[in-house]
């Protein structure tokens, strides 16, 4: 008995768990204090399409910025965000970051992309919230793009259909985000009749993306998916040999640090239209 409480204890005080609640607190004050002093914001990182080299949307990516200014990454605080019931209303000031671009930059067929992540897909009253502060900013249902993991669908596969068709009653775009990281087959996904599915990056940024095999399998998810109705976006793509492999599988639109990073607002806009300049030498 005493071992077995020595041994508890080692484990609820073992210096890998301090370290990582301490980590969680000082993230958890971030996001309070990141939303008591308006700390959140997005970047913004292009998705072009392979053949023309034309800009056809980006997705929005929400960044805190701590009291030092230091850069928290999504992957520490949207958990933390969630748990603690604010993930809201990050996702209306992304959502918010989102209309103003794209109203700033009056393309009609532009789109701009919002991660939504399960519970949210049920909130409809955050919805609601993103439509009006799209009206405000003149921006149309058919200009944003709702980014949402298939995790998500798993729990409760009824409601999430019903909450999908309801976004796409008002005009909104669904993509299934990192497609392939999950455990869901395309035949599980078909009946959310996502507009678009994006492949995770695991396809293209592995040692052996290259493979007589990888090639098969990201093949296969291409034509099905198109069989399907979706269109097919490659995410994570860095080089030119990635470039290839995609561009090879006829893969359509790409987003990837080959491109662009993550940009903050001013210089998205800069990088857009330079973008258009070169498209119209060319
Ligand atoms: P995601 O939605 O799959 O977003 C793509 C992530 O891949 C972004 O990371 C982006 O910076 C990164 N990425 C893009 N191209 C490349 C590349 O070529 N190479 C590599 N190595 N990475 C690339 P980020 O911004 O750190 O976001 C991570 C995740 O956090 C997102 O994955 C998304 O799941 C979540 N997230 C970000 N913003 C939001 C948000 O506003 N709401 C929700 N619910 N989740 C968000
Ligand atoms: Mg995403
Ligand atoms: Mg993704
Ligand atoms: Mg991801």
């Amino acid at each position: 008995q005493a071992k077995k409480q020595g041994k508890m204890r080692s484990v609820l005080f073992s210096p890998e768990l301090v370290e990582f609640e301490k980590q969680r607190q000082l993230i958890e004050t971030a996001v309070r204090e990141g939303i008591e002093h308006g700390r959140f914001s997005a970047y913004f990182q292009p998705k072009v399409r392979i053949d023309t080299g034309a800009i056809v949307g980006f997705e929005a990516l929400a960044r805190l910025r701590d009291d030092q200014s230091a850069l928290v990454q999504p992957i520490a605080f949207i958990p933390v965000a969630q748990d603690s019931g604010v993930l809201e209303y990050i996702t209306y000031a992304v959502a918010e970051s989102t209309c103003k671009l794209l109203q700033q930059l009056a393309q009609p067929g532009l789109v701009g992309a919002i991660n939504i992540s399960p519970t949210q897909l049920n909130d409809l009253r955050l919805i609601a919230d993103i439509r009006t502060i799209m009206a405000s900013y003149d921006v149309v249902p058919q200009q944003i793009e709702f980014e949402i993991t298939e995790e998500e669908l798993i729990g409760n596969p009824q409601i999430a259909k019903q909450n999908l068709d309801l976004l796409r009653s008002f005009g909104f775009r669904t993509t299934l985000d990192d497609f392939g990281a999950g455990y869901s087959s395309l035949g599980q996904i078909k009946k959310y009749a996502f507009d678009t599915l994006k492949l995770d990056q695991l396809f293209v940024n592995t040692e052996d993306y290259n493979s007589t095999a990888a090639y098969g399998v990201v093949n296969s998810i291409q034509a099905l998916a198109n069989t399907l109705g979706m269109a097919v976006v490659a995410e994570g793509v860095e080089t030119a040999a990635q470039m290839d492999f995609v561009r090879a599988i006829g893969i359509e639109i790409v987003q990837g640090f080959y491109y662009s990073e993550p940009l903050p607002l001013e210089a998205f806009v800069e990088f857009y239209y330079a973008n258009q300049r070169t498209l119209k030498r060319s």
